[in-house]
């Protein structure tokens, strides 16, 4: 199977008219709010997509994807100029296709019929939360009916669909995330994107936090909660493209929330220490030795943050010793051998 690799364009809440709760764009991406000039953003786009083919290997499937804000809710002509010139590209096979991302209630028969004349392959659909208690507590302007409606949309137009939920929103229990999981798995999703609640400065959930309407998520709570809906996409076939926010100076910045650099590597730490716990718990591994054997390159996943997850292991089944060594099995699929 090819490399795949995405040429990111970001256009910052650019298309979204609203204003949810938690919402950062311009933090998040680092880019300003103001649109800049259509011919200038065109040439930058131009750009964007001619320097990463030149660095990207040759054998890599590329991807022009439109990222920030809400791609479909650009004035049309905008959103039109745009895909026309990364369709150009398309045509020649110098890029496999394009991904936008978008909210749900920006979706309709119409708009998907122009995303696909001009070669979107893949949408992502800001769905957060299918509790409609918890949307309408982060103001984000759209039903869970929405989300239903437009993802099936999607997938009845041939696209495929990535699904973006959120851990920690203002109201949301676990168990409303793992309901949330579970619609986007319904609706076909293909990927799934999984962000921990960060509060960004001069946001309404930063007042919320200040006033103790809300209280963030400690990176412990987002990492559990994060791996019980990673485990589920997991179960069901949906690739799980990322967990958490780039990294960025605003996210290293910000006070409250689940801004861990590598939250994404703790939550597949975590599952790999869910998985191995399962095991252990059916072999009488006291006292003795224990090898554990995982995917080359996964190592990090058990060895990584001081060996913290090993020591855990250790104390929690009485093991003398545990020694990580690789071998040809899948990713989140460790092996474990006890000593005779
Ligand atoms: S829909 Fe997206 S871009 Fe618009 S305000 Fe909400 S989070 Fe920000």
């Amino acid at each position: 199977m090819k490399n795949h690799s995405n040429i990111p364009f970001f256009i910052p809440h650019s298309g979204c008219k609203n204003n949810c709760v938690f919402c950062s764009q311009v933090k998040i991406t680092g880019k300003e709010r103001k649109e800049p000039e259509l011919s200038e953003e065109l040439s930058m786009l131009k750009s964007t997509i001619e320097e990463a083919i030149k660095t990207i290997p040759l054998n890599t499937e590329k991807q022009l994807a439109f990222f920030g804000g809400s791609f479909t809710g650009i004035d049309k002509d905008r959103m039109i100029a745009l895909l026309e010139t990364g369709y150009e590209y398309v045509k020649t096979g110098k890029i496999s296709g394009i991904r936008i991302s978008t909210r749900p209630d920006y979706i309709d028969d119409g708009i998907l019929e122009v995303l696909k004349h001009y070669g979107v392959t893949d949408i992502e659909l800001g769905i957060q939360s299918m509790n409609d208690r918890v949307l309408k507590a982060c103001a984000r302007g759209h039903s869970a009916a929405d989300s239903y409606r437009s993802g099936r949309l999607v997938v009845k137009h041939g696209f495929n669909l990535t699904g973006q939920i959120m851990i920690g929103l203002p109201l949301s229990e676990p168990d409303d995330e793992i309901e949330t999981t579970d619609a986007v798995i319904d609706m076909k999703a293909s990927g799934a994107r999984i962000y921990p609640l960060v509060v960004f400065a001069d946001t309404p959930l930063y007042d919320m936090t200040l006033s103790g309407k809300y209280k963030p998520l400690t990176d412990m709570e987002a990492v559990e909660r994060s791996a019980i809906c990673y485990e589920r996409f997991i179960k069901a076939g949906v690739k799980v493209l990322k967990i958490g926010l780039h990294s960025s100076e605003s996210l290293a910045a910000a006070e409250y929330g689940a801004n861990h650099p590598s939250i994404g590597e703790l939550v597949k730490a975590r599952i790999y220490f869910n998985r191995i716990s399962e095991q252990l718990k059916n072999i009488d591994c006291r006292d003795k030795k224990v090898d554990i054997y995982v995917k080359e390159g996964e190592q990090s996943k058990l060895t990584g943050h001081g060996k913290k997850l090993l020591n855990e292991l250790t104390e929690r089944f009485g093991i003398k010793q545990i020694n990580v060594k690789t071998t040809d099995t899948e990713e989140f699929s460790p092996i474990i051998k006890c000593e005779e």
